[in-house]
C-alpha cells in the first residue's frame, strides 16, 4: 500500500515552522503539570483552573441535525474531544455535553436575529418530510458516525446518556423559563405578537467575546427590520411564526406561540445540566459572533453571573470561563465546496464511492479511509490554525497510524515481567508529549514527540519489563490520540465453551465489528453447522473471517483464532 510506505514525518516537518517564538520562549518557564489555553474572550493563553479543584465542566456545540456533520464540523469536536482528553490524562474529571440541536438554527446565521428559514424546516421541505423525523434520522447518522471517529462523549455509558446530549426540542420549558427571567430583569422586551427580543443596549459587555463594536454591527436590515424592535440590532429569544413548522404554546409565562431562538437553546441547556458557570466552552470559530456573543448576553444578564478572572485579574462578565475555539477548514487550500468536488462528509471519505472512492485508492486507501487515520488527520494540526484537508494528509495520517500500530502489536507480544531499562527514554518522550499537549494543545509538536518515541523504541533492544513500561507509555499517549486498534490479535475458543456460543446471525456478525466476541460467536455457529454436517455454511464463515483478515485453527482442545 502507497501509504504505508511513506515516512510519516510531517510532525516533525512541522515542528520546524510550527513552534511560534513566543511559545518557544515560554517552553523554558512553564509551570509544571499546568494546561494553557488560549481564551478567545482575554486573547491570551491563559493556565487553566477549573472551578471545582479536579473537575471540569465543559459544554461544545454540536451539531445541527439538518443533514450529514462534514469533516469541517468534526473537526471542531474533535479538538474538543482531545482537549478533554488532555484534562484527563491530567487527572481531572471531565463533565461534558454536547447539544444536538433541532430547532431554530436559521439559514442566515451570520446575524445575531438570524433570517432566512429554519435549517430543519428546510431541509424537511426538501426531502418531503416533517422536522421532527428529519432530526431523528440525522442525529442517528450523526451518532453513527461520532462513535466511528471515536468521540469520547459517544463511548461507554456516555453515549446513551440523555443529560449529556441534550435536544433543544427537549428543553423548550427551561429556555421559556430563562427568557421570562431577561424580561422580568428588563434586559428582554415583547413585541405585539408575542415575539421576545433582548435588548443589547442593556448589556455593556456585548461584544467583549468577539471583539466586535455595537455601533459597527451589521442590523439586519436588508429584508425587513421588524418596526417594534428598539434597535435593529436586537436579536430574538424566543421566535413567533405561524408558518414555522414546530410550535410551542407560551402563553403560561405570557408569550406568543412559537420557537426558541437558536442562542437561548445552548443558554438553557448549558444551564441546566451544567450550572450558571461552566469551565470551558467550546466551538467552531464561527460560532464566536453571533452564537457565542448571544449564549454569553443571555447567560449573564439572566443570572447576573461574574467570574474570577482565571489568572486572577478582575472578575470577567462571562459565564464560560475559557471560551476555545476551533479554525475552520479548508481543503486542497479553499473553502470545502460541493460543486469543487471538496465538500465531505465523514461517510463520504470512510465509505467512498465514485470518483472519491478512484481518487482515495490512489492513496492506497482501497477499501475506503480507516476510521482512525481520519481522526488523526482531523486532529493533527493546531486547532487554532486552519487545517488545510488533503488527501496527501490522510496518507500521511495513515502511515502514522500504521506505525504506531504495528509498534503496539509488537510490544503486546513480548511485554512481561522483568527489569525496565528505558525509563530516562519513556520519561523524556512524554514530558515532550505532555508539555505540547500543555501549551495550547500544540498537536503537531506533541505528534512529533510520539514519532520520535517510536523511532527510538524501534532501534532498542526491549526485554520483556521494558516492553510492559513501552506499552503502557503508549497506552496513555492513546487515551489523547485513540487511534490504535487494542482488540486482542489473537485468542482461543475452548471445546468446551464452543457450543454454548453458536448464537447470532452469521452474515450480520460478519458484516460488523469483528472484536473478540463477534469472533467467538462465529466459531460458535461454524462448529454448530459442522455439526448439523452444513459445510457449506461452515466454510462460508471460516472464509468470511479469512476475508477479513482473521485465521482459524482447529487445535485439540479447541478453536484458535489469529488476526493477520
Ligand atoms: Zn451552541
Amino acid at each position: 500500500m502507497k501509504c504505508a510506505e511513506r515516512t510519516g514525518d510531517y510532525t516533525e516537518r512541522e515542528t520546524v515552522d510550527f513552534v511560534r517564538p513566543e511559545v518557544r520562549s515560554r517552553l523554558g518557564s512553564r509551570e509544571a503539570s499546568a494546561v494553557h489555553l488560549r481564551n478567545t474572550y482575554s486573547r491570551s493563553l491563559e493556565t487553566f483552573v477549573p472551578l471545582t479543584p479536579g473537575r471540569v465542566t465543559m459544554y461544545t456545540c454540536g451539531p445541527t441535525v439538518y443533514s450529514f456533520a462534514h469533516i469541517g464540523n468534526f473537526r471542531s469536536f474533535l479538538f474538543a474531544d482531545v482537549l478533554r482528553r488532555v484534562l484527563e490524562r491530567r487527572g481531572l474529571v471531565v463533565h461534558q455535553v454536547m447539544n444536538i440541536t433541532d430547532v431554530g438554527h436559521m439559514t442566515e446565521d451570520h446575524l445575531a436575529d438570524a433570517t432566512g428559514e429554519d435549517k430543519l424546516a428546510k431541509a424537511a421541505r426538501e426531502l418531503g418530510s416533517d422536522p421532527f423525523a428529519v432530526a431523528a434520522h440525522f442525529e442517528s447518522e450523526f451518532v453513527r458516525d461520532a462513535t466511528s471517529l471515536r468521540l469520547r462523549i459517544y463511548q461507554g455509558g456516555e453515549a446513551n446518556d440523555r443529560a449529556l446530549h441534550p435536544r433543544a426540542t427537549e428543553y423548550v420549558p427551561q429556555m421559556l423559563v430563562m427568557v421570562k427571567r431577561l424580561v422580568d430583569r428588563g434586559f428582554a422586551y415583547l413585541d405585539t405578537s408575542g415575539q421576545v427580543y433582548f435588548e443589547i443596549a442593556k448589556f455593556p459587555g456585548y461584544g467583549a467575546l468577539s471583539g466586535k463594536q455595537i455601533d459597527q454591527l451589521e442590523s439586519g436590515a436588508r429584508v425587513a427590520v421588524r418596526e417594534e424592535k428598539r434597535d435593529p440590532r436586537d436579536f430574538a429569544l424566543w421566535k413567533v411564526d405561524a408558518k414555522h413548522l414546530m410550535q410551542w404554546d407560551a402563553s403560561e409565562v405570557g408569550f406568543g406561540r412559537g420557537f426558541p431562538g437558536w442562542h437561548i437553546e445552548c443558554s438553557a441547556m448549558a444551564k441546566a445540566l451544567l450550572g450558571d458557570t461552566i469551565d470551558i466552552h467550546t466551538g467552531g470559530d464561527d460560532n464566536i459572533f453571533p452564537h457565542h456573543e448571544c449564549e454569553l448576553a443571555q447567560s449573564c444578564c439572566a443570572d447576573d453571573i461574574t467570574t474570577p478572572a482565571p489568572d486572577g485579574g478582575a472578575p470577567r462578565v462571562t459565564f464560560a470561563r475559557y471560551w476555545i475555539h476551533g479554525r475552520h477548514l479548508l481543503v486542497d487550500g479553499k473553502k470545502m465546496s460541493k460543486r469543487d468536488g471538496t465538500f465531505f462528509t465523514v461517510r463520504d471519505l470512510l465509505v467512498p464511492s465514485g470518483d472519491v472512492a478512484k481518487k482515495l485508492a490512489t492513496e492506497g486507501f482501497t477499501s475506503g479511509v480507516p476510521a482512525a487515520v481520519l481522526r488523526l488527520a482531523l486532529i493533527s494540526s493546531h486547532h487554532g490554525h486552519q487545517l488545510n484537508f488533503t488527501f496527501d494528509l490522510l496518507a500521511q495520517a495513515s502511515a502514522t497510524v500504521t506505525r504506531l500500530q504495528s509498534l503496539y502489536d509488537r510490544l503486546r507480544e513480548t511485554a512481561g515481567d522483568g527489569p525496565v531499562a528505558i525509563e530516562g527514554l519513556l520519561a523524556e518522550h512524554l514530558s515532550r508529549f505532555d508539555a505540547a499537549l500543555d501549551d495550547d494543545l500544540d498537536m503537531p509538536n506533541a505528534l512529533a514527540a510520539v514519532i520520535a518515541l517510536v523511532k527510538a523504541l524501534n532501534v532498542q533492544q526491549l526485554g520483556p519489563g521494558d516492553s510492559r513500561a513501552a506499552l503502557a507509555a503508549l497506552e496513555g499517549i492513546d487515551h489523547v490520540l485513540d487511534v490504535l486498534d487494542r482488540s486482542p490479535r489473537s485468542g482461543k475458543v475452548a471445546t468446551a465453551r464452543i457450543a454454548e456460543l453458536a448464537d447470532g446471525d452469521a452474515d450480520a456478525l460478519l458484516a460488523g465489528e469483528l472484536d473478540a466476541t463477534a469472533i467467538e460467536r462465529l466459531v460458535g455457529l461454524r462448529q454448530a453447522a459442522k455439526k448439523r454436517k452444513d459445510f457449506t455454511a461452515a466454510d462460508q464463515i471460516r472464509s468470511g473471517l479469512r476475508a477479513r483478515g482473521i485465521e482459524l485453527e482447529d487445535v485439540a482442545d479447541g478453536v484458535r483464532w489469529k488476526r493477520s
